[in-house]
């Protein structure tokens, strides 16, 4: 095709010291894709999102944002680029309140009144969080933690959202609410990356999926494609 993707990751290679985490990963991210990257633990998932947001260094291969090498951009920079990460355990701020939390997100931003109506749009969103805008955010429960980190990253307007394990450790009920808001964020145009461990609801909610083994990708495809597929139901879905 010739339009550019938002994301390309070619050949890259991820090592902490010695160990090779992530081994000639290719994988792409078009315009308006919900894409997920499953896979056990250790896999690599995890570390693949960390290079992409220049939170580890590269040893090999490249990360095109845009068609634009992003090896060595530091993530603040990258943020402003529109290239937002939601972190595993959620980097909020414990101290501060929801308020101040959504408020971090717009920090690169001077637009006040468009700040001010995205920050309505996620209170709309996520209205458990416009009861409790006063409350500091460590007591909230793990959920409303989750809806928390996804609220303020939308309100730093991100072109492309990366979701590290947004299921990690919620009740079933939870998990639900988070991924029906994910396709809400999709539909609404936002390219998103979605690494899970829970590959059945990351293959449902997704257009399509890819599958990394002992840091390689071992498989990818359109996601009805991989739920379909008896190597992946047998691996991850827990099927005979
Ligand atoms: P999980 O779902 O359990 O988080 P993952 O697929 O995200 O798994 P990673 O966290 O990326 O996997 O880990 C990939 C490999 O890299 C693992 O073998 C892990 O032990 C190793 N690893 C991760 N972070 C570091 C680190 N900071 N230093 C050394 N090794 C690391």
């Amino acid at each position: 095709s010739t339009v550019t993707p938002l994301l390309e990751l070619r050949d890259l290679d991820v090592a902490y010291g010695g160990i090779r985490a992530v081994r000639g990963l290719n994988l792409t991210v078009n315009r308006g894709e919900l894409v997920c990257l499953i896979g056990a633990n250790g896999a690599g998932k995890s570390t693949t999102l960390r290079a992409i947001c220049g939170l580890v260094p590269r040893a090999g291969g490249d990360i095109l944002y845009d068609g634009r090498s992003i090896a060595g951009v530091p993530s603040y920079l990258l943020v402003r680029e529109g290239l937002v990460m939601v972190p595993e355990g959620r980097g909020i701020f414990g101290q501060l309140t929801i308020e101040e939390n959504l408020a971090m997100g717009a920090y690169s931003r001077r637009d006040i009144e468009q700040i001010r109506r995205d920050t309505e749009h996620v209170l709309e969103i996520f209205p458990r969080l416009r009861e409790r805008l006063k409350q500091s955010a460590g007591t909230l429960s793990g959920g409303e933690q989750q809806m928390l980190a996804m609220g303020r990253a939308m309100i730093s307007r991100p072109r492309l959202l990366l979701l590290d394990e947004p299921s990690m450790g919620l009740a079933p009920i939870m998990v639900d609410k988070i991924f029906e808001v994910i396709e809400t964020i999709s539909n609404e145009g936002v390219t998103i990356l979605l690494i899970e461990q829970n590959a059945k609801l990351a293959l449902e909610a997704s257009n399509r999926g890819y599958v990394m083994e002992s840091g390689r990708m071992i498989l990818d495809g359109p996601s009805q494609q991989l739920l379909d597929d008896p190597k992946v139901r047998a691996a991850y879905l827990g099927e005979e």
